[in-house]
């Protein structure tokens, strides 16, 4: 028996119906993963002992001789990943890291640019409910109205209207790729520092399936856990002119000790990153988003933008008749876990929304491929179009957990 279940059966209990929701539903959720099992060892390690506050070679306890070896290791692999000269691992989560780049760069109520929240963007990103919105002055760009893709010579125009002192690139919800280069461009033209967030398409850019921001713009953050595929956390990488003063925004500007555990996940997973087999991976992402967009497609769904380039595609819902909650919960009671999303020029609250964001990364590292998604692609044609019909319903919930069965989380586990 598990020492959990042994000493706290409720907390076991509760981790155990998690596992079996995993194990029997389809995880179509964007941002979401299932990490290797080597990754969930590092992270449940007794690393998490100990107190590390400070960096490799200066830190502010004894004892950290082996934190040091391990956080070296997760910046020398990151940095080998990503073609970075400068890695920063410490940074709890992707919004911290962000916090991080503007608390290094921005002064209170200097002037950034970013995409809009219900265009694509990120709360991190200035919106008017999180600090970065109270703390910065935000002007946002959107997306282009007729092709529902970003338009650069009319960011670049704002640009030099708005004079900011930081342009954020890098989305959520956004469907297509992005050019890291343009934004950098734009940003040295009007004087601006460029970051890219690539917290959803980390994984894409660092097997060169997207274009990779980093060396291109002046800082690079990122989530560790999306399509990288790693435990939850953030990074931020730069080049070596802006290292000290990134380090310092994070540690002591930012945050106290580091999670030394979570670390070492990061490290294990920046190694399965640089090898061939998660390039391939990386393909399949995309080639399994691609393949759904296509079934939706001939299914008569509305695309935003129309298609997709990476691992996620934005349903506009509007020709189908249901809000963005109403097509979440429908599904929800099929096994199959999506999230309702805003999309361009959006009527409806963000609780309840007119889009649907659906995203391959969690289904291919379960080992699916294009016939599962076009599979999936017509459970959910079969589910929306037919709301009312809850016996159906039930039925494709049957058909979910049989795919699903095909396809564990973990090679030795038992369903
Ligand atoms: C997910 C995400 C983040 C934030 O990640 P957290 O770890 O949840 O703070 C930041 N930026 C973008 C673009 C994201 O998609």
């Amino acid at each position: 028996m598990s020492s959990l279940a042994e000493s706290d059966p409720e907390v076991y209990e509760i981790i155990e119906l998690e596992r079996s929701r995993q194990v029997n539903g389809l995880e179509l959720i964007a941002s979401e993963n299932v990490v290797s099992k080597a990754v969930l060892e590092a992270v449940g390690s007794i690393m998490t002992n100990k107190y590390a506050e400070g960096y490799p070679g200066k830190r502010y306890y004894g004892g950290c001789q082996y934190h040091d070896m391990v956080e070296n290791l997760a910046r020398d692999r990151l940095c080998k990943l990503f073609g970075a000269e400068h890695a920063n691992v410490q940074a709890v989560s992707g919004s911290q890291a962000n916090q991080a780049v503007y608390f290094a760069y921005m002064k209170h109520n200097d002037v950034m640019m970013s995409q809009d929240l219900s265009q694509g963007g990120h709360l991190s990103h200035g919106s008017p409910v999180n600090i970065t919105g109270k703390w910065y002055s935000v002007s946002h760009y959107g997306v282009d109205h007729e092709t529902e893709m970003l338009d650069y010579a009319s960011i670049a125009e704002q640009a030099r209207k708005i004079k900011p002192k930081m342009i954020v690139c890098g989305a959520s919800a956004y469907p297509r790729e992005i050019d890291f280069k343009a934004f950098q461009e734009i940003a040295e033209d009007v004087g601006a520092y460029c970051m890219a967030d690539i917290a959803h398409i980390a994984g894409l850019c660092a097997t060169g399936v997207h274009n990779s921001p980093v060396g291109v713009v002046n800082f690079t953050t990122s989530t560790t856990h999306k399509t990288l595929r790693g435990p939850r956390g953030g990074i931020i990488m730069c080049n070596d002119e802006y290292a000290a003063d990134i380090d310092r925004s994070v540690f002591p500007g930012m945050q106290g000790g580091p999670l030394m555990h979570v670390i070492a996940g990061k490290a294990v997973c920046f190694q399965e990153a640089l090898q061939p087999s998660f390039t391939e991976y990386a393909k399949q992402v995309v080639k399994n988003a691609r393949a759904m967009a296509e079934t939706l497609l001939d299914e008569g769904f509305d695309l935003v933008s129309g298609g997709t380039d990476n691992h996620l595609i934005l349903l506009d819902l509007t020709n189908i008749g249901l809000t963005g909650l109403e097509a979440e919960n429908l599904l929800g009671d099929a096994g199959i876990t999506v999230n309702k999303n805003t999309i361009p020029r959006e009527t409806r609250s963000p609780f309840v929304t007119s889009g649907l964001r659906i995203g391959t990364p969690a289904v291919t590292s379960r080992g699916m491929k294009e016939d599962e998604m076009k599979q999936i692609a017509l459970f959910i044609a079969r589910v929306l179009k037919d709301p009312e019909n809850t016996t159906m319903t039930a039925d494709v919930k049957e058909e979910v957990k049989g795919l699903a069965s095909g396809f564990t989380l973990y090679p030795d586990e038992v369903c």
